[in-house]
């Protein structure tokens, strides 16, 4: 990749100086500011497996940023880049992420060097197992003080696997189940954490262009429909988030960036056949509907309206960022911008949506997963019949009037069926989502427009946030 690492910040200095901008606009007493800023504790293990007929030794880390609130949350990434300065980095974007979507949870996050590719499922699978083991028997797994979820080379498999571990350890805990989010549907999962957090940021969208100001800001105008959208990563949050903006809301993917290269098309790349390309054949290459890019990276410069970021952080940098055409970022990965690369486009008026709202889709489901489990009842089972019972008295009235007014006013076709039918777990949690990021969204714009000395939404946000976390130190005492 190119990264011009040395004049460039690392991820965790990254976020201290976004942390930083935003404090200086605050009033808080300078101990507070400090304590929130640090990162309280980082666990980090080397354990090791016997494989392939020798053993072989791994090193993973659990962060734990903030406790004001318990469990503490984030997920669990298996990457080969994984170290202790980047776990501490999406830590600390987890506290002020839950605080700012109103996740009762302090901020963790967890992370293995490994590159999952390279090892067969049964293998992952002793991995997993043991890394879980070492993390659940500190109570870094656990139902109230720290539950986990998937993150970039993780998914239900793993999240299950770490489940079912923790089971196994604890055979009386009532809430064993809650002790890790993104679990499968059969094993405690919920419907809809899959594709949380894509259609988080699908919400983002929608909520930003539902204000015109601030879509003005960014220069562009209108809806979504016709966007041109890039998209770097089509793994769990790239796929779904590009998924629904193309076949939703009428958005056109023009460029889809992956590890091997890119794929452009100015009238339009089928995502799903991409995805399909990408999983019979690994990457991108010989992806016939489109051109093809040797060099991805170059694709997040192509002309487009919205830019979404959604693999990896430090994507766009001082390298590249003076060259990004389009007018709006969102940044659905973690840190994909660093804080140089923020100085430069904040400069030019691209309008930055930040990680910490953009992504917060998953923890959002994941909170939803969490109380379910506790609960140990699905959303809705208890309301649904009934309130299908009382639309059909309304429907049944209406069908009355019908009757008796004619060819004066008739029942719309559809209407009975989409009225009678109760929500289901996936509608609920759509609809819990969808409302927590059109009003985490309200918030921080609110604080966008109304002051002159916060000029984006990046430091809006960490304004919303971080008043929310002292808030709760102050209400500890602290
Ligand atoms: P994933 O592993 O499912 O997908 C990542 C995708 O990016 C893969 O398709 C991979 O091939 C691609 N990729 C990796 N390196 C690349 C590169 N250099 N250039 C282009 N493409 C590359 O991971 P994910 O869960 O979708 O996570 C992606 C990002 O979103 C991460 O930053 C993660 O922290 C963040 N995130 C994920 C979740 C979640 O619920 N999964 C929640 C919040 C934030």
């Amino acid at each position: 990749m190119n990264m011009t690492a040395a004049k460039e910040p690392s991820f965790r200095e990254s976020v201290d100086l976004m942390f930083n901008r935003a404090v200086a606009l605050m009033d808080l007493p300078p101990g507070l500011e400090e304590k929130i800023r640090v990162c309280n504790a980082t666990y980090t293990v080397r354990f090791g497996v016997r494989l392939r007929g020798q053993i072989q030794t791994f090193t993973g880390y659990r962060s734990v940023h903030s406790e004001h609130m318990e469990p503490v949350k984030g997920g669990i990434r298996y990457a080969t880049g994984v170290n202790q300065d980047e776990v501490e980095a999406l830590a600390a974007l987890m506290t002020y992420k839950c605080a700012l979507v109103e996740t009762p949870f302090g901020g963790s996050k967890g992370g293995l060097k490994i590159d999952p590719r390279q090892y067969e499922e049964y293998e992952l699978e002793m991995i997993t197992r043991r890394f879980a083991y070492e993390l659940a028997k500190r109570d870094l797994i656990n139902p109230s003080q720290n539950v986990p979820a998937p993150d970039m080379g993780t998914g239900e498999r793993e999240m299950a696997w770490i489940a079912d571990q923790y089971a196994r350890m604890n055979t009386t805990d009532i809430n064993a189940r809650a002790c890790v989010t993104g679990k499968p549907p059969h094993a405690g999962g919920i419907a809809g954490r899959v594709e949380a957090t894509g259609r988080g940021v699908q919400y983002a969208l929608r909520e930003f262009f539902r204000h015109p100001q601030d879509v003005a800001r960014s220069g562009m105008q209108g809806t979504l429909d016709g966007k041109k959208v890039v998209v770097q990563g089509l793994g769990n949050v790239g796929y779904h988030a590009a998924k629904f903006l193309n076949a939703e809301d009428g958005a056109s993917i023009v460029g889809i960036i992956e590890r091997d290269g890119a794929l452009v098309d100015d009238k339009g790349l089928d995502v799903e056949a991409v995805r399909n390309w990408i999983g019979r054949h690994g990457g991108v290459r010989g992806y016939a509907d489109g051109t093809y890019v040797e060099d991805g990276a170059t694709v997040l410069e192509h002309d487009c309206d919205i830019l979404i970021p959604a693999a990896m952080e430090g994507v766009i940098n001082l390298s590249n960022a003076h060259r990004i055409k389009a007018p709006l970022i969102i940044e659905a990965a973690n840190g994909p911008v660093t804080a140089g690369a923020d100085d430069v486009l904040r400069e030019k008026g691209t309008v930055i949506i930040p990680d910490m709202y953009a992504n917060a889709g998953g923890v959002t489901v994941s909170y939803f997963e969490w109380v379910k489990n506790l609960s140990h009842i699905r959303f809705g089972r208890m309301g649904r019949r009934q309130e299908e019972a009382r639309h059909q008295l309304i429907v049944d009235e209406l069908a009355k009037l019908d009757q008796h007014l004619g060819d004066a006013w008739t029942m719309s076709p559809d209407f009975k069926d989409k009225y009678l039918r109760g929500a289901d777990e996936l509608e609920l949690v759509r609809s819990g989502l969808d409302d927590t990021m059109r009003i985490a969204y309200q918030a921080c714009s609110e604080v966008w427009n109304s002051r002159d000395d916060v000029n984006d939404l990046r430091t809006a946000s960490y304004l919303v946030a971080i008043d929310r976390v002292a808030t709760s130190y102050r209400a500890k005492g602290l």
